[in-house]
């Protein structure tokens, strides 16, 4: 396990890196895999329209940081929805791999840093967790690249997230893609494409310490989470 950084840290320009990577993939012609991680539908979806122009992309769903389990599912299931409606949509094949769910690896991750406010050492420590997952099963499935449709959203440091990346894969046979999907009007198209395919976005990002500390209401969350579980269990099996 990497050590949660703490150091100042230094601004590069992430999306000027993507786009040198991809210019050597023009060059040597080489359309690559990645697995990218994604922890639900609203951060996949430019990453996903963006990266498909030139890469064959599955999205790792590896997010024991979700609280509680019904929102877990909901935000899995919206994910996998939306992958397979932009698969139909634009041609495109994205994959879907969705990892075992271990909310007990996160909660003995991250105990210690609970009363950390959001974007501080907690978030540093989940992204971590998150993105070994994604690299040590890309590194197992022989793919080129793994990445992080996080660095999207406004509320995420794209800079932690990128250093992060690229001190595991040292560790990893396989390279992280550097990103910072939010730039050149990328986080103005998400909320575009969320419109188009009409996408859940949830009020909190994930973890139940985060969410008591925003006043959200879990008990709610749970409900809604529930029905709309049971609403999708209702629909398949009235087309069996
Ligand atoms: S960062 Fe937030 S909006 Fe983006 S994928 Fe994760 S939970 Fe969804
Ligand atoms: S606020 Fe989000 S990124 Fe931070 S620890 Fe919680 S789930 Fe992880």
């Amino acid at each position: 396990m990497q050590d949660v950084k703490q150091e100042h840290h230094q601004k590069v320009n992430y999306d000027q890196e993507l786009r040198n990577v991809i210019a050597t993939w023009q060059v040597a012609k080489h359309r690559p895999t990645i697995l990218l991680h994604s922890c639900c539908a609203p951060c996949s979806t430019y990453s996903l329209e963006f990266l498909c122009e030139y890469a064959n992309v599955t999205v790792y769903f590896a997010n024991a940081n979700i609280h509680p389990s019904s929102e877990y599912h909901r935000r899995a299931r919206v994910q996998k929805d939306f992958i397979h409606a932009f698969n139909l949509r634009t041609g495109n094949q994205v994959g879907f791999i969705e990892a075992a769910y271990r909310p007990n690896d996160f909660i003995k991750r991250v105990k210690h840093l609970s009363d950390e406010p959001e974007g501080g050492l907690r978030c540093q420590a989940c992204f971590q967790m998150r993105l070994d997952l994604v690299a040590k099963k890309a590194a197992e499935l022989n793919f080129d690249y793994f990445g992080s449709a996080l660095t999207l959203s406004p509320k995420k440091s794209a800079n932690i997230i990128n250093e992060i990346g690229l001190d595991i894969q040292k560790i990893y046979q396989v390279a992280y893609l550097p990103s910072d999907f939010k730039k050149k009007n990328g986080y103005q198209r998400s909320l575009m494409m969320c419109k188009e395919y009409d996408i859940y976005r949830q009020c909190y990002c994930g973890c139940v310490f985060a969410a008591k500390q925003q006043g959200v209401d879990l008990k709610k969350i749970n409900q809604e989470a529930q029905l709309f579980l049971d609403a999708q269990a209702d629909s398949s099996s009235d087309s069996e």
